[in-house]
């Protein structure tokens, strides 16, 4: 074992702290990880007050799922990854790799993940620290590759905002020709735009405050609609092949079912925290489909590393020191920042 610098919270109201944790000496299957940046998800705002009743928090608790870094260390094993490789990794960290969902590459879904931080530690008991730290050890069946041309404080967020909005525009083909909405300009949605544009569609955004027009625009999109309005609403009616609901308040659903055309699908990447209430005749007529998604496989977010790097594809991001990291929760839950914060992991590496 070997100490890692980390940020860690002691209790759900507690704020971060400089700590010390242990990591695991690599095994010969392992990849050893000096991160350089990580992204702020509002998962971890979530998990580090102790927010989700069916994942209950450890504490001492490390959050950080959005990690880029450099390799530093390999054992005897790895073939895919040498010192100096920039690398990345996501939600996940382990899986057993042999039931049904990791045969299909969607190890999200295996009984036995093991999630990045606040998930059993099956090497060294206790649970998993994720990337608020300045190091990381992960099998690297769970390392990504990052490309070489992307800027690596807005690559991090990739590892799960981007996966996040890909995945389900690629099950549900969206490409060339295809109109694509985007419910809420957040984290999550204004990733939504750049890969429904980069995949070829034509791209609306649908916001609450037409404060966010412009913006909406600047990252990617071709049209935005205030959602408030009905009549601009019933403009875009039976015309979309694809939704992406990336918001996590209440909002009327029946409202964009009316806009799918026939067979359309909207996938939900965000919750509510009260159930949504829905008109199941807006889905009879049509045929239309409503849908959820959780991140990714690991197969599918190299696929989609990869296509961030043929594409130029980065986050929008706001880089801070990890010393402001209270500071940033508290805008996270205003959502004030565009569109996520990316820890420069230089400023713990220098404390
Ligand atoms: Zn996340
Ligand atoms: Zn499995």
């Amino acid at each position: 074992m070997f100490d890692a610098k980390a940020y860690a919270v002691a209790s759900a109201s507690s704020p971060f702290a400089p700590t010390k944790i242990a990591r695991r000496e690599p095994t010969e299957h392992d990849v050893q990880i000096e991160i350089l940046f990580c992204g702020i998800c509002h998962s971890d705002v979530h998990q580090a007050r102790n927010e989700w009743s069916a994942m209950p928090t450890v504490y001492p608790c490390v959050p950080g799922h959005e990690i880029v870094g450099r390799v530093t260390r390999v054992g005897s094993a790895v073939s895919r990854f040498k010192a100096g490789d920039l690398v990345g990794v996501g939600c996940m960290v382990d899986s057993d790799g042999t039931c049904p969902a990791c045969r299909e590459g969607v190890e999200q879904f295996c009984a036995s993940t093991t999630f990045t931080y606040n998930s059993p530690d099956k090497h060294l008991g206790g649970v998993t620290y994720g990337g608020y730290s300045d190091g990381i050890v992960v099998d690297e069946r769970f390392v990504l590759s990052v490309p070489s041309n992307l800027d690596l404080a807005g690559a991090a967020p990739l590892l799960c905002a981007g996966i996040t909005t890909y995945s389900p525009m690629r099950r549900f083909g969206v490409t060339k020709g295809q109109k694509v909405g985007v419910v809420g300009l957040g984290g999550l949605g204004h990733m939504g735009v750049k890969f429904a544009r980069a995949l070829g569609a034509h791209v609306v955004v649908f916001t609450t405050s037409p404060r966010k027009k412009e913006d909406a625009l600047r990252v990617g999109a071709h049209e935005v609609v205030v959602s408030r309005n009905a009549d601009e609403m019933r403009k875009h009616a039976g015309s979309f092949d694809f939704i992406l609901d990336a918001v996590s308040a209440e909002h009327d659903i029946d409202a964009y079912i009316q806009l799918l055309r026939r067979g359309g699908n909207l996938t939900f990447v965000g919750a509510p925290p009260t159930p949504h209430r829905l008109d199941a005749f807006g889905l009879l007529f049509g045929n239309r489909s409503l849908s959820g998604s959780l991140i990714g496989g690991i197969r599918e977010t190299q696929e989609m590393l990869d296509f961030c790097g043929t594409h130029g594809i980065t986050a929008d991001v706001e880089v801070i020191p990890i010393q402001k990291v209270n500071e940033a929760y508290e805008r996270v839950l205003r959502s004030d920042v565009k569109y996520r914060f990316s820890i420069d992991m230089a400023s713990l590496r220098s404390e």
